[in-house]
């Protein structure tokens, strides 16, 4: 199968309410393109740099969407162009995005990353930490980021009933902050689902998928 057949593919089944993020971290540009030219037009990526160079050689009418972890002194390398930060685990970065994005005259869209996986390995904010960061003052006085959602990471398991658990977890959260939007909050986003588990996901009530290695094969990490 072709980049282009996997896309169609995947594209058919969606519903008209969730949007596909084409996961392209490790795939040189043709592959992009390749994906870019079947009409794809939203990339994901989880290094900054990367994406940057990415960003800079590719068609301008592309949203990159930073799904990785953060750091907070390469935010200024993205600031310019990112389309939405779907990472967020702490006011300190949200702060800096917020004040990368104000040199640019911007408001950058972030969704709140909620630990919904058992591993260690897996980062991400309590539904605790959530809603102490959105009520808080210092959180309101951002003018430069808006929180558009909430994203999540199942635990890397076969055991589905499991993996359903967590994404149920993700869409009740969602649904109880609805009550403490603001401003710079306003929930429609709930980016959840991969490769493996999108279209659980989707039943459990994603908008937005994030989908690589069915798309463009299994990354090879050591080139
Ligand atoms: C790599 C990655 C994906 C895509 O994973 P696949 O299993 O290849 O679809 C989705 N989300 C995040 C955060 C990732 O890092």
């Amino acid at each position: 199968m072709t980049i282009k057949e996997n896309l169609n593919n995947i594209q058919s089944q969606l519903p008209e309410h969730v949007t596909l993020v084409a996961v392209s971290k490790t795939k040189p540009i043709s592959d992009l393109m390749e994906a870019y030219d079947a009409g794809q037009r939203i990339f994901g990526e989880n290094k900054i740099q990367e994406m940057a160079d990415k960003h800079t050689e590719m068609p301008k009418d592309i949203e990159w969407h930073m799904i990785g972890h953060v750091q907070r002194n390469k935010v200024k390398y993205m600031a310019e162009f990112v389309t939405l930060i779907h990472g967020i685990d702490s006011f300190k970065l949200l702060n800096e995005i917020n004040k990368q994005a104000s040199k640019h005259d911007r408001t950058i869209d972030c969704l709140l990353q909620l630990k919904i996986a058992k591993e260690d390995s897996k980062f991400g904010m309590s539904s605790k930490d959530v809603q102490e960061l959105l009520i808080s003052e210092a959180f309101k006085n951002l003018q430069n980021i808006k929180i558009t959602g909430l994203m999540g990471m199942a635990t890397f398991t076969d055991d589905t009933n499991q993996v359903k658990q967590e994404f149920e977890r993700l869409k009740t959260t969602f649904d109880d902050l609805k009550s403490l939007e603001s401003k710079n909050c306003e929930l429609q986003i709930i980016s959840m689902g991969m490769s493996g588990d999108y279209k659980l996901a989707i039943d459990c009530g994603s908008t937005m998928i994030r989908v690589g290695s069915s798309i463009f094969g299994t990354r090879n990490y050591s080139n």
